[in-house]
């Protein structure tokens, strides 16, 4: 969301985000933030997970297959899923009004569909699943890194899905395209594409665009993201790995 007095996605600004040939941040055009996932850091929710993407910090937490409240809104084929995205009031440098607001709920509303998508509602009849996305400390990015830290904490609860669901974001700044954009390339670019995808496959479950390509930048960004998923997939996979290890260690130690 842009602050008064900043420009708007699609404009060029005054101010350079590349720099003999390197970002504002160092990184190079196809190089993500340093991304760090830690699966079941919450012990009463059913599946949870921690997440740092550059200056994001993100807690997800799922509950259920649980009952269904309000009954009417049970559903006799499958289960009702749920995502809240909320954003802390700490999260950002000007304070956020606490509470949904019209942002949140988009938000919410794609990250659910993309979700339903994977998992195998249909298992779990009249039940409810409740996804809890809190973004700590906010920094570009947000809903990509809700949705990776919530397919992570299904995981970790032992929801069935296809499989994981692994986001990432493309951009353009100074008529270049590059990958997961900072906050400044997010307040200055040009264009801003996160994408979701059920990883390791073509499949693309979410999708938004801030801005415009044209047909090559379109691509061209695309053909990054995939590549960034891929790392994505491959954080969210060690670190479901490392939990297991640790709860077998832990059970050991436990007889
Ligand atoms: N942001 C903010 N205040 C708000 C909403 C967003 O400062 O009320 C910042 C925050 O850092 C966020 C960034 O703007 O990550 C970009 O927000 P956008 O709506 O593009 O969503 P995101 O990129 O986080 O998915």
């Amino acid at each position: 969301m842009k602050k008064e007095g900043e420009k708007k996605m699609g404009m060029k600004s005054d101010v350079q985000l590349i720099k003999d040939g390197k970002r504002i941040d160092g990184r190079n055009f196809d190089e993500l933030r340093p991304l760090k996932i830690e699966a079941g850091v919450l012990h009463r929710a059913d599946g949870s997970c921690y997440l740092e993407w550059g200056g994001n910090k993100v807690i997800a937490a799922v509950y259920g297959p649980r009952e269904c409240f309000p009954r009417h809104e049970q559903d006799p084929l499958k289960a009702r899923l749920t995502y809240r995205y909320n954003m802390a009031p700490f999260s950002v440098e000007d304070r956020k009004r606490p509470g949904p607001d019209r942002r949140s709920i988009e938000i919410s509303k794609v990250s659910r569909q993309a979700l339903e998508r994977v998992v195998f509602l249909e298992y779990f009849p009249r039940t409810s699943i409740d996804v809890f996305v809190e973004i700590l400390q906010a920094d570009a990015g947000t809903r990509i890194a809700g949705i990776t830290a919530a397919s992570v904490a299904l995981a970790d609860a032992g929801i069935p899905m296809r499989g994981l669901v692994a986001g990432c974001a493309a951009g353009k700044v100074d008529d270049t395209v590059v990958l997961d954009l900072g906050k400044e390339e997010d307040n200055y670019g040009q264009a801003d594409m996160p994408v979701a995808m059920l990883a390791g496959t073509d499949e693309v479950v979410l999708m938004q665009m801030d801005g415009d390509f044209s047909k090559e930048e379109f691509d061209q960004a695309f053909e990054l993201i995939r590549k960034g998923i891929k790392q994505v997939y491959e954080e969210q996979k060690r670190a479901l790995k490392e939990k297991y290890e640790k709860g077998i260690e832990g059970d050991i130690n436990d007889q």
